[in-house]
C-alpha cells in the first residue's frame, strides 16, 4: 500500500519545529529514522496531514559524557551508539543491546529519539532508559522540560510526551566503575524484535549485593523494572542459588501478554531464564570494567 496524501516540510532548527508542531496540533508527525513511521505510514495506520522531518537540524546527534553520564542527541543513529568507542568504555551494556536491534539497515536510519518516542515495549531502549533510570528532555514552543523514564512510558506504543513536543535527547547516569552489567534477549530469528530481554546491573561489596538494576521488556505494554527482585538481591549473598531464586520469584509475578509472537506462559518462562543468565553474566563481570 501507499501512504495517504501528506504535506512536507524540513524544518533546520528545533525551534521551527516545535513551532510546526504548535502549529498543526495531533495533526502532524516528526520524521526522524521512518524506520517504524514509513510502515505505519503505508498501512494506513497513521495518516497525518504534515510530515516534519527532522534529519536536516543540526546538532542533534551528538554523543557526549556529562557529569559522568551519556547525553544522546535524538538523531543519533543505532548504529552510531552500536559503534561509538566512548559508548562501549562507559556504557558497554548500551553498545552491547544496540547489537540486537534490528538489522545493520535499519540500524543505520533509525534513532534513539524515535525508538524512545515510538515507545515499542519490545525496544532496547526504553528497557535499557526505564532500567538505568534516564531521562528525556522534549521542546515544545511552551519550552523544554525533563522527563523521567518512569513517567515516559504510558502502554504499547504510547508516551506522555505532547502532540506538539519534540524529544531533542536523552540522558543515562553514569554507571559506577566496576559495575557489573548484562543485556539479554530471545528473538526467534536474528533482527527481529525481541520476544522478552532482559537488562541488568549489579555491584557487589565483599560477595554482598550493593546495587541492582533489573528491567524486563516484552512482558508488560511498558519495559518494566523489577524494584522488588533489586531490593531483596541488594543486602543479599550473590551466588547461584539466591540469583535463581530472584529469577523464579520476579517472573511468578508477572502477567505477560498472549500474542501470536509467544503465550503468557512463555513469555514467562523467557524472563526466568534471561534474568538467571542476566544476573549471572552481570556477576561474573563485576569488577572486570568490561
Ligand atoms: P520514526 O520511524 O521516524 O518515528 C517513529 C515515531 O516516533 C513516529 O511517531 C515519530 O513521529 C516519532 N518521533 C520520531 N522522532 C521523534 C522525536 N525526536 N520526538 C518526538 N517524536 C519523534 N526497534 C528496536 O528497538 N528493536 C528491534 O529489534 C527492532 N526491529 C525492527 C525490525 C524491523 C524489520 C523494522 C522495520 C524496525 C525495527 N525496529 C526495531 C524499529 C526501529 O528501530 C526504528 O528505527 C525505531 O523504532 C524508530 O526510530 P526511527 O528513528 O526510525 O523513528
Amino acid at each position: 500500500m501507499k501512504p495517504a496524501p501528506f504535506a512536507y516540510a524540513a524544518p533546520k532548527s528545533v525551534e521551527e519545529a516545535a513551532a510546526l508542531l504548535a502549529a498543526h496540533g495531533g495533526d502532524a508527525r516528526l520524521l526522524a529514522g521512518g524506520q517504524s513511521l514509513v510502515p505505519m505510514l503505508n498501512f494506513r495506520l497513521l495518516e497525518p496531514a504534515l510530515l516534519i522531518d527532522i534529519n536536516r537540524i543540526a546538532g542533534l546527534d551528538g554523543i557526549a559524557e556529562i557529569a559522568g553520564g551519556l547525553r544522546l542527541g535524538a538523531l543519533v543513529r543505532h548504529r552510531a551508539l552500536e559503534t561509538s568507542p566512548l559508548v562501549a568504555r562507559r556504557f558497554p551494556i548500551i553498545a552491547s543491546a544496540m547489537a540486537e536491534v534490528a538489522h545493520l539497515a535499519i540500524r543505520n536510519r533509525g534513532t534513539i529519539g524515535g525508538s524512545l518516542a515510538h515507545s515499542d515495549p519490545a525496544a532496547e531502549l526504553p528497557l535499557l532508559l526505564v532500567t538505568l533510570g534516564g531521562s528525556v528532555q522534549a521542546r515544545s514552543v511552551r519550552g523544554e522540560r525533563t522527563i523521567a523514564a518512569d513517567d515516559l512510558f504510558d502502554g504499547f506504543l504510547m508516551t506522555t510526551l505532547e502532540h506538539d513536543e519534540l524529544l531533542t535527547s536523552a540522558h543515562f547516569p553514569a554507571l559506577e566503575p566496576g559495575t557489573g552489567w548484562s543485556f539479554q534477549e530471545f528473538s526467534r530469528r536474528s533482527g527481529d524484535f525481541g520476544i522478552v530481554s532482559a537488562a541488568v546491573t549489579l555491584r557487589v561489596s565483599d560477595g554482598v549485593c550493593s546495587d541492582a538494576r533489573i528491567g524486563l521488556g516484552g512482558v508488560a505494554g511498558t519495559p518494566v523494572r523489577l524494584r522488588e527482585t533489586e531490593s531483596a538481591l541488594i543486602g543479599a549473598r550473590l551466588d547461584a542459588a539466591s540469583m535463581d531464586e530472584a529469577a523464579r520469584a520476579a517472573a511468578a509475578i508477572l502477567d505477560p501478554p498472549n500474542d501470536l509472537h509467544g503465550t503468557s506462559a512463555y513469555r514467562r518462562h523467557l524472563a526466568t531464564t534471561l534474568l538467571k543468565r542476566g544476573l549471572s553474566e552481570a556477576l561474573e563481570r563485576v569488577g572486570t570494567g568490561s
